[in-house]
């Protein structure tokens, strides 16, 4: 009776104790989607925040046809009257290419900094949202309420203008939530990296540092910047004919250090491509950047020597639709047309997945005889996260109680926890789904079964893993077979047998279609007046022989329709 009377109470303790938890929902397995949640309150009564809501480009491997994967959120939308608010970290679409749909579904203000916000409001045009919803936040030592929670923007260097961390105050104690960082001292655009605002900042203790892994596996201190400004100098001085460099279109720093380049060796730079003159525009706009030196038109750049255009291009990752894909083809576009001895210099790294698109397009250059200059000697591009060295140096100076990677795969979430444990910290590998309590660093219950990915294909969001998904797969890989069978006064007979086969070898489909038939006929004649009257027992045999004489002529498991009148 004692015991029974402790275990309730314990329980009772442990439903009624408010706690501070931290449950990611994406970007912690993969780099990608990133979500983040923090919740303060009693178990299942808990106040929640959400910290940034990014997308996953999706691959022909594992989602084909799809426009977009995003964080299952429907967890969320289960506890809606519990979110308090959603914070933007920058606008980069990993951290806010989902907002649209977070913002359809939960009623709460949506924080950013200003370039962000404006990222953030042209994928509400595109996607639709509520743009009343965004608000426009000031940087510490300023402070956003919601809830329980006081969230402050620390200002921080990355490869977009406008990155912070979080500082965010619990009635538990204070978190910091690092978003994508580097520790630039000179960024050349935008907040370099500040370490006495940052020993002010961790002056109170620290209980829990959430933090980038993307670079934890690469040794070393990560490359400021400005440390490429002169490689790129030199390298567009030596280049003849028209030179097309190629890079986020968010990187307003590189786009801006490129385009120095070209005022040095004084030729014309032109913004080719939506997103690129989209965002040197907001940059312009929000005053990030004053203007970029020496820009024409397109109108005027056809106007002009080949030899004195610089033409800065989309398409960094081999987007088929992007302008330097449109470039590669030999063709004119926009009245651009490349030619033999002109160069195109990607100063950008390849995100893995798209090495083959990518490839693709540099073999459409070499064909028509342009140079082209890659990331591979390391002299034209530099990342915007930190490096193992980096890491160590954050984890000192930040002192927190736990440290939690994010921002990457599993291996390196691993690598980074093994880097702060090495050092002497507590650390915890927590995976999109593995609930954290932050005060004493627990693992909690998992909450992985609730929360996967979610799929944008064209106008319906489906599951990752529903039929839906599945069997566009096994169309891709195995093709498809369809079957229509109708009576004729009550009977089946040769007439009434459709078939028709798709992604299947078309030269051998009559001989196919001839076995399929007679197969059909057989089945049909040998089945029980009870099976051709019972629609899916009936589907159930032809079903079963069609799949086995697919194998035996194809060695192949298309899909299999079937549809009986
Ligand atoms: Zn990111
Ligand atoms: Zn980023």
């Amino acid at each position: 009776m004692v015991w029974q009377l402790s275990i309730t109470i314990t329980l009772l303790e442990r439903m009624t104790k408010p706690r501070l938890i931290y449950l990611p929902f994406g970007g912690a397995g993969e780099i990608g989607m990133n979500m983040y949640v923090y919740g303060y309150g009693s178990q299942d009564r808990e106040q929640f925040i959400v910290v940034d809501a990014g997308v996953l480009f999706p691959d022909m491997e594992t989602a084909p046809g799809v426009d977009l994967i995003i964080p299952d959120y429907s967890w969320l939308v289960e506890r809606k009257s519990q979110v308090e608010a959603i914070f933007i970290t920058h606008g980069h679409l990993d951290h806010l290419g989902a907002i649209s749909f977070l913002n359809g579904e939960l009623d709460v203000p949506v924080y950013a900094r200003e370039f962000s916000r404006q990222i953030a409001l042209d994928r509400i045009d595109e996607y639709g949202g509520n743009q009343s919803r965004f608000h426009t936040v000031d940087i510490y030592p300023d402070k956003i309420t919601a809830g329980p929670f006081e969230v402050s923007y620390v200002p921080i260097s990355h490869s977009i203008p406008e990155s912070s961390s979080l500082i965010i105050d619990t009635p538990d104690g204070r978190v910091i939530h690092t978003g994508d960082f580097k520790l630039d001292h000179e960024p050349v655009i935008g907040e370099p990296f500040e370490e006495e605002l940052w020993e002010e900042i961790c002056s109170e203790k620290i209980l829990a540092l959430i933090c980038d892994s993307t670079n934890a596996l690469t040794p070393g201190k990560a490359r400021s910047e400005a440390s490429i400004g002169t490689n790129l100098d030199q390298l567009i001085q030596e280049c003849e004919g028209m030179v097309i460099a190629t890079t986020f279109a968010s990187h307003i720093a590189r786009i801006y250090q490129i385009a120095q380049a070209a005022e040095l060796c004084g030729r014309n730079v032109v913004l080719l491509g939506r997103a690129m003159n989209r965002l040197v525009s907001h940059a312009i706009d929000v005053g990030i950047l004053e203007d970029l030196p020496n820009q024409v038109s397109i109108g005027q750049a056809r106007n002009l020597p080949r030899n004195s255009l610089l033409v800065l291009a989309t398409g960094s990752q081999g987007e088929g639709r992007a302008a330097t894909a449109q470039l590669s083809t030999g063709g004119s576009f926009k009245g651009l047309r490349v030619k033999r001895g002109d160069t195109v210099i990607y100063s950008s790294k390849t995100i893995p997945g798209n090495e083959v698109a990518i490839s693709k397009i540099q073999n459409r250059f070499a064909e028509l005889g342009v140079n082209i200059i890659d990331e591979s000697s390391g002299l034209y591009h530099v990342s915007g996260h930190p490096n193992k060295t980096d890491l160590e140096k954050l984890h000192k100076l930040v002192l927190p109680n736990l440290v939690i990677p994010m921002h990457g795969e599993y291996r390196h979430l691993k690598m980074h926890a093994e880097i702060a444990i090495d050092a002497g910290f507590n650390a915890i590998v927590a995976p999109n789904g593995s609930m954290v309590e932050l005060l004493g660093g627990k693992l909690l219950d998992s909450e992985k079964e609730q929360i996967g990915r979610l799929c944008i294909d064209g106008n319906d969001i489906v599951g990752f893993e529903s039929d839906t998904i599945k069997e566009r797969l096994r169309m891709a890989h195995n093709g498809l077979v369809s079957i229509f069978l109708s009576r004729k006064s009550g009977r089946f007979n040769r007439e009434g047998i459709i078939v028709q086969c798709s992604g299947l070898n078309s030269d051998a489909f009559e001989e196919f279609q001839k076995e399929l038939i007679s197969m059909i006929l057989t089945k049909l004649s040998q089945s029980t007046k009870q099976q051709l009257a019972h629609e899916s027992k009936l589907k159930d045999i032809l079903g079963k022989a069609t799949r086995k004489l697919c194998l035996d002529f194809y060695n192949k498991k298309p899909v299999i329709q079937i549809a009986i009148r």
